[in-house]
Parts: C-alpha cells; structure tokens; sequence
C-alpha cells in the first residue's frame, strides 16, 4: 500500500526510536528493519543480528502475524469482532475463532485491574462519536441522550457468556473495541516470534508504540516521547531488556466542534470523551499491560491516575496534563531525559 504523508506523521505519534544517541560499546550494529502499513498505521519492525537473512526472514514472519491480527482482531472492518458484535446486538451467541478466547480472557482481567477505566467492552460509545472510522468526522456531536442513555446501560466484559469457543453478551449493549489493548498484545507476539529465532536484540514500533528486546550494540534504545501539543520530542527515555513504551494521548485522535476537540479515548463511566490529560506513557515489560494502562491513566486523568496506577501495579509512567505539566513515577525520572523544557516536572511516588 502506498505511504502518504499523514502515515509517516502517524509514525510520529507516541514514541520514536531516536538515532545516533549513545555510543556503542563493543558490538557493532548490524541492524535489518523492514517498514509496514498495518493497524492503520506505519509499522516498523528492527532487529540487530548478524545474520541479515534470518532476521529478515522473521521480520517477514512477524508482518504476516500483523496482517492476520489485523483482520481478526478489527472492531468496525469486516471479521471476526464485527460478526460478534453484530450477534452481541442481535442477541444471539457465536462461534468465535479460539484464538480471540485468551484475549477476551485476558482483556477482562486487565479491565477488572483499571476498575473499569479501560472498558473495551464501550465499542458502541467509541461508534457513537464517531471514531469508527479511518476519517474523523467534521459534523454535529452526538446527541447527549443518546451517549448518556448507553453509559448508563453499562456495558462490561463481566456481561460476556463463553460456552466453548461460543461467545454471547448478557447485555446488548456490549460491543468489543479492541483498540486500546491489541497493539500491546501484537508487540507481545511479535517479540516473541523474534526470540523464537534467536533474534534477542530488537525493536518494534507500532505508530509510536514501542517494544524492546535487548539492547543496541550493548547501548540501551533510546525513544524519544513526542511532545504532545507541540511538534518534536518531550523526552528521550533509555530502555533495554525486554521493556515496552506505550503512549496514550488525546493529541492522536480527535474530532473537532464549535472550537473544542474532542478525543478518542472514552470514559465509560460518562461516554464522554476524556480531556483533561495530553498524554500518558507507561513503561512495563508486559506491552499489552503497558497498552491498557496508558489507555486506562488517560481517562483516569491528572489527579486520580496515582491510585489506578498503583492498583495496576505501575512504577513507570509519564504524564502531561492539558497545561503542559509533567508528573512522573521515581522510575520513570530515572531514565527519563527532557528535551523540550515543559511547563512543570513533579516526581509523584505511586
Ligand atoms: P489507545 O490508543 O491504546 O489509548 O486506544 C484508544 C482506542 O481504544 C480508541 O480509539 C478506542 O477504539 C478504544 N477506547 C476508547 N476509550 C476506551 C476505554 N475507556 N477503554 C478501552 N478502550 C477504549
Ligand atoms: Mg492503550
């Protein structure tokens, strides 16, 4: 598929892999990457190893599993998601691919975890305003009744019936988005597909969410945090091992009316969008955790996300609230390199 302009924008967003910092010490970098359009955005997938056949053939592995993920895990294009949702509607159970099982599994725990904060099960909340949908709509907002009338009715994963690989919702209002825990979950596999060749020293980048293995030539990764009201980077933040970078941001996806943006990340709690906060990175060796988190911290905005992070079990996170201020966890300070001045810096302990 051709790249246009607002896709390498796109790869902006988030996180970057930052070149030429730190010095390499002793191995020399042999690094084979691959960029791809997937997820609706730029994908972009490194691994440093000598053997430039192996680790493009994983690489090409890894973009087949994208591609697959892509398709089964959609909220709003044709496939498996959508047919359930559809039956979720119609109120009527269906027989899902037995893959999708452990992540419905594992996306109702993590939803449990954020209390409710991150709720995939509001993919009728996020088609309400609009956000299904490769363009942002221009027109009228949603009608207040309507988003109101389908908070109330409160769709949870904890309403979902799994009888065998057959999946039904004790609630019609249940439809499955994916969209804030699935890039976690593929940067999970795709690691584990490069480790399963050997390949231990790798960086993958989905639109600005980042996973790592290793290191670069025995020097961490260094990402560089976007700025998220402004152009260029916030931060550069020094990784290594297996770690994952994932940001969250009311910057990324919006609609705009009457002069106000309106982002698309959700609170479940009032269907409407969450404001208050211009960014969260979370920093956890767990990428789908770290994906749900950021997603939950958003909504949990710039006041109550010390208590939602520590009931996640977080140490690494990145704030920027709507004035430009950042909060950090310890941890995160520590790796933490600012290369925009913001407006204010506080080390908060979760
Ligand atoms: P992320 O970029 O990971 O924060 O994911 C944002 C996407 O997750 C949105 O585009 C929606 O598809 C979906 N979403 C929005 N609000 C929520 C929420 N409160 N919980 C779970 N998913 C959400
Ligand atoms: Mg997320």
């Amino acid at each position: 598929m051709p790249l246009n302009r607002r896709d390498f924008l796109k790869l902006g967003l988030g996180a970057c892999l930052l070149p030429g910092l730190g010095l390499s010490l002793g191995r020399a970098a042999t690094m084979t990457s691959e960029e791809m359009y997937v997820f609706g955005t730029l994908v972009d997938v490194g691994v440093e190893h000598g053997d430039q056949t192996l680790a493009r053939s994983a690489i090409a592995a890894v973009a087949r599993d994208f591609q697959w993920q892509n398709q089964a895990w959609h909220a709003w294009k044709p496939g498996g998601l959508c047919e359930l949702n559809a039956a979720f509607a119609a109120g009527r159970s269906y027989e899902v691919e037995p893959s999708l099982l452990p992540l419905l599994a594992e996306a109702t725990e993590l939803a449990r975890l954020s209390g409710g904060l991150f709720n995939p099960a509001i993919g009728g909340l996020v088609g309400l305003w609009g956000f299904h949908n490769d363009e942002m709509p221009s027109g009228a907002l949603p009608r207040t009744e309507r988003i109101a009338a389908l908070a109330a009715s409160a769709p949870s994963m904890d309403d979902l019936i799994v009888e065998g690989n057959r999946v039904s919702s004790r609630n019609p209002a249940v439809q499955l988005d994916l969209g804030g825990y699935a890039k976690g979950v593929a940067l999970d596999r795709a690691l584990d597909t490069l480790a399963a060749q050997g390949l231990n020293n790798a960086i993958v980048n989905l639109g600005g969410n980042l996973a790592v293995s290793g290191d670069k030539a025995g020097s961490p990764w260094h990402i560089g945090v976007r700025h998220p009201q402004g152009q260029g980077v916030l931060a550069a933040l020094a990784v290594s091992g297996r770690t994952a970078v994932i940001t969250s941001g009311s910057y990324e996806r919006y609609r705009e009316f009457g002069g106000q943006r309106y982002p698309h990340i959700i609170d479940p709690r009032t269907g409407q969008p969450a404001q208050h906060v211009a960014s969260v990175t979370v920093i956890h060796p767990d990428a789908a955790l770290a994906d749900v988190a950021a997603t939950a911290l958003v909504v949990a905005g710039p006041e109550a996300w010390v208590d939602v992070a520590r009931g996640m079990g977080l140490s690494q996170v990145m704030l920027v609230d709507g004035a430009g201020r950042v909060q950090m966890t310890p941890e995160m300070a520590a790796r933490t390199s600012f290369v925009t001045r913001p407006a204010a810096i506080a080390t908060v302990a979760v």
